[in-house]
């Protein structure tokens, strides 16, 4: 499948209609702009993608415009505060996730602005729902009858900014227990030591993450193109989940995207500009050996 991008404002308007086309809807309820972050917050008001936005709703061809939003927390406070008229947002958010991209701080911003709160990846791709046996111990501390999934449901749902819950699903049952879940979902549905527990998870499996590298993000451009704190991130992921597998696809897709870290040259560039002081070219090498394989 290839991706469409808009390139003069017109494209707005005429993937709208193929959309509507598609789905067989004179409307859509909820229409995004897809993952923003800085270079797309660009483009998209170059091509003034407000003035699609009230065409659009006077046409009556959507009803709320929003935005999905993979990027730091300074690009979303500029992309919330850029436009007045922004109905809601879509942030990835789950209790590993706090500071990461729009994080909790941007959960909280958008909400102090009056927008409803989108979020996605409350599992983190999966991860949260077959916790490994280090993080499940301590929440069979306090029950066994919450499910990985419903803990971490739990704690999105604690917070009274959240609006709604993305969930994948791919099968039946899973609709299935999601559903049975909501159904007990409410915002303050975790005691204080509930909430410690799940700190408690959260920093164990942190314990476990082998490159010691906070994501500041001063190591970077690479000239090489690669993602150097991205590549450091699902290494860590992979050792803390112990999930190889999935280590291993993130990887794949970095490759074909070139940040990957078999594309760094040595050239020694990033050395002096980590606080860590991080060995960054030999970290590439064991990242691709044990990702790349
Ligand atoms: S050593 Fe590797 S990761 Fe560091 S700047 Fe050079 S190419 Fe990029
Ligand atoms: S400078 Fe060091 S700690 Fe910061 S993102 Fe780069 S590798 Fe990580």
């Amino acid at each position: 499948m290839t991706r469409k991008t808009v390139e003069k404002p017109e494209d707005f308007d005429r993937y709208l209609d193929e959309q509507l086309n598609k789905l067989q809807t004179d409307h859509i309820d909820m229409y995004l702009m897809h993952a923003l972050n800085e270079q797309r917050w660009e483009k998209i008001k170059s091509l003034k993608f407000y003035e699609f936005f009230e065409r659009a709703k006077a046409q009556g061809k959507i009803k709320f415009a929003g935005f999905s939003f993979h990027d730091k927390y300074p690009v979303f406070k500029e992309i919330v505060d850029g436009y007045d008229s922004w109905d809601f947002c879509q942030i990835q958010l789950n209790y590993m996730d706090v500071d990461y991209q729009a994080g909790l701080r941007g959960l909280k911003y958008a909400a102090s602005k009056g927008l409803p709160v989108v979020i996605m990846e409350p599992l983190k791709g999966g991860k949260l729902a077959k916790l490994p046996d280090k993080a499940r111990k301590i929440l069979n501390r306090h029950t066994q009858r919450w499910s990985d999934v419903e803990w971490a449901f739990r704690w999105l749902a604690n917070f009274s900014e959240v609006a709604v819950i993305l969930s994948g699903m791919s099968t039946l049952e899973q609709v299935r227990q999601n559903v049975e879940i909501a159904q007990r979902l409410t915002v303050g549905n975790l005691s204080e030591g509930e909430l410690q527990l799940i700190e408690e998870v959260k920093r164990t499996l942190e314990s476990y993450a082998v490159i010691n590298c906070t994501e500041c993000g001063y190591c970077m451009p690479c000239p090489s193109g690669v993602d150097i704190p991205g590549n450091f991130r699902v290494y860590n992921e992979t050792i803390m989940f112990e999930d190889f597998e999935g280590g291993k696809g993130i990887y794949r897709w970095f490759q074909s995207q070139k940040i990957a870290a078999s594309f760094c040259t040595k050239c020694g560039e990033c050395l002096s500009k980590c606080p860590q002081g991080l060995e960054i070219p030999s970290l590439m090498e064991k990242v691709h050996s044990e990702l790349g394989a």
